[in-house]
């Protein structure tokens, strides 16, 4: 008899002799992972960005019940590579997915899933995959293909490709919550929802437009950033609302598969506002602050639909009584800029990309509305969950579990410094490969490419929106040649090779 099975007899046995509560604190609980694409934390209203850009009343349930994060770092800041991180507890250059280009999840690799499949937990992924290779350790697997879209999207359900209509946010929801309804009761369970939302292109549900009432958002005030205090990568990139936005983008064109009838309600909405901005042929900033303002509607139009999907599910769980002993996590694959610095997308180690919302459920374990400020990861979900369902944790797993810091617990060991790394260039938005450790106060960056070699440092004390490299003041010496002994110690604790494979990049190698 297996550990588990042995706990579920005991339960059983337990509940039979009237001890219901030691028995329910002895089953391995329920983890319901809930999982969106680019959600940046200014756009959650718990994480209170000054610009108040809108109410997300679910998310900030699961906070204020359970723990918030302020500092969850993601191990490199693009789709695919966060995703193999969290399922395998390592970094890119571990788990071999470096890049949303040419990388391959090899699904024969150790996840947390598996195990937990393996330990007697019923496993489902919903929603958006993007590995590129066949889900495993899942009972049920219910994917978007590649990107998935946000109208009437294909899927592909166990293997077979199948046809819905409806709004992708809204439908990878039901299918969650037909799939709690319908598992197998006598068996703990890990259900990893995840939305494609609110990924580019940013479409709203279609009873979302006009969510803000034209309302007119506050501009960051870095929206005009000149990139002047900081290098070549800085300045030399292509994701900008001002030059890189597409028609597409800012919804001058409609987004694909919508029907004839949803066509109208689109139209109903976007072609009035569109025609004003033609008219008004905008140019310069004017064009910007324009744009700024279309993509805030659509963006948080998106968020709008996700919040109402947590409301759904944590609603779900409470009717069905699941909800004491289910941890539930809300966090997304990286942060994302909304305007700062002029950019949308992500892959830098600065902040608004870097940091990903996390927050976690855990009733009796997990402090109530308890903040945290420690460096998390990640890195650090796997372990976390197999800790929480008593699952030995393989030794070659990076990241550190977090029950102690949801409990409320400081570790003394916990760790002080994070190593990030970026590989995917020049395609598609010009960012340059970079490494770098993060601390509670500092970054230390080293571009490299074959254009750029430039070592710098933020002090995030000083300089919170990260506008000035201070590597060659001289009273910053001995902070770089700490960081930078700091920053190699991490390469070798976390087994990163000197040379990056070329393939890393995601362009095409010539052999
Ligand atoms: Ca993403």
């Amino acid at each position: 008899m297996s550990r588990h099975n042995f706990l579920f007899a005991m339960s059983a046995i337990a509940l039979l002799n009237g001890h219901a509560h030691a028995a329910q604190s002895k089953s391995p609980p329920n983890i319901v992972f809930i999982f969106s694409d680019d959600h940046a934390y200014q756009a959650i209203s718990a994480y209170g960005d000054p610009r108040k850009l809108l109410e997300t009343p679910n998310i900030d349930r699961i906070g204020r019940e359970g723990v918030r994060f302020n500092r969850c770092l993601v191990t490199n800041s693009i789709c695919g590579p966060s995703r193999a991180t969290i399922l395998t507890g390592k970094y890119s250059h571990l788990n071999g997915f470096y890049n949303n280009t040419n990388s391959r999840f090899d699904a024969s690799q150790t996840t947390f899933p598996k195990l937990l499949k393996a330990a007697g937990y019923q496993t489902a992924v919903i929603g958006k995959w993007h590995l590129v290779s066949t889900p495993a350790g899942f009972d049920e697997w219910h994917i978007l293909p590649g990107q998935g879209v946000y109208y009437n999207p294909p899927m592909i359900h166990n293997g077979k490709r199948v046809e819905h209509q409806g709004y992708t946010t809204d439908l990878i929801t039901d299918f969650s919550i037909d799939w709690l309804k319908n598992r197998d009761q006598s068996k703990p369970f890990l259900l990893m929802c995840q939305h494609k939302a609110p990924h580019r292109e940013w479409s709203p549900a279609l009873r979302h437009l006009g969510h803000d009432k034209d309302r007119v958002y506050t501009e960051p005030a870095t929206l005009f950033d000149d990139y002047s205090g900081r290098g070549k990568a800085e300045h030399d990139q292509d994701m900008t609302i001002a030059k890189t936005m597409t028609a597409t983008d800012i919804k001058l064109t409609p987004p694909p598969r919508l029907t004839p009838e949803q066509l109208k309600v689109w139209n109903a909405y976007y072609q009035p506002r569109n025609e004003l901005y033609k008219k008004a042929q905008f140019t310069g900033q004017d064009a910007v602050r324009w744009k700024y303002q279309r993509y805030m509607h659509d963006y948080l139009g998106c968020v709008k639909a996700v919040d109402e999907s947590v409301g759904r599910i944590l609603a779900y769980l409470d009717e069905a009584k699941l909800a004491d002993n289910t941890i539930v996590v809300y966090a997304s694959d990286q942060g994302f800029y909304l305007g700062e610095h002029g950019w949308f997308d992500k892959r830098w180690i600065f902040e608004e990309s870097v940091r990903t919302p996390l927050l976690v459920r855990w009733p009796g374990v997990a402090q109530a509305g308890a903040v945290r400020n420690e460096l998390v990861s990640n890195v650090d979900f796997a372990e976390t969950f197999l800790q929480a369902a008593n699952v030995s944790i393989p030794a070659d797993f990076q990241g550190a579990s977090l029950i102690p810091l949801l409990k409320g617990e400081t570790p003394a060991d916990w760790r002080k410094s994070f190593y990030y790394q970026y590989y995917e260039y020049p395609q598609p938005h010009h960012v340059r490969p970079h490494y770098g450790v993060i601390t509670d106060r500092y970054k230390l960056v080293r571009f490299e490419s074959a254009d750029v070699n430039d070592w710098e440092l933020f002090d995030l004390k000083n300089d919170p929106a990260e506008l000035k490299n201070v590597i060659a003041t001289p009273e910053n010496a001995a902070t770089v040649a700490e960081l930078k002994t700091e920053v190699a110690r991490l390469r070798k604790e976390l087994k990163v090779p000197d040379q990056t494979p070329p393939e890393a990049s995601g362009q095409k190698v010539v052999k």
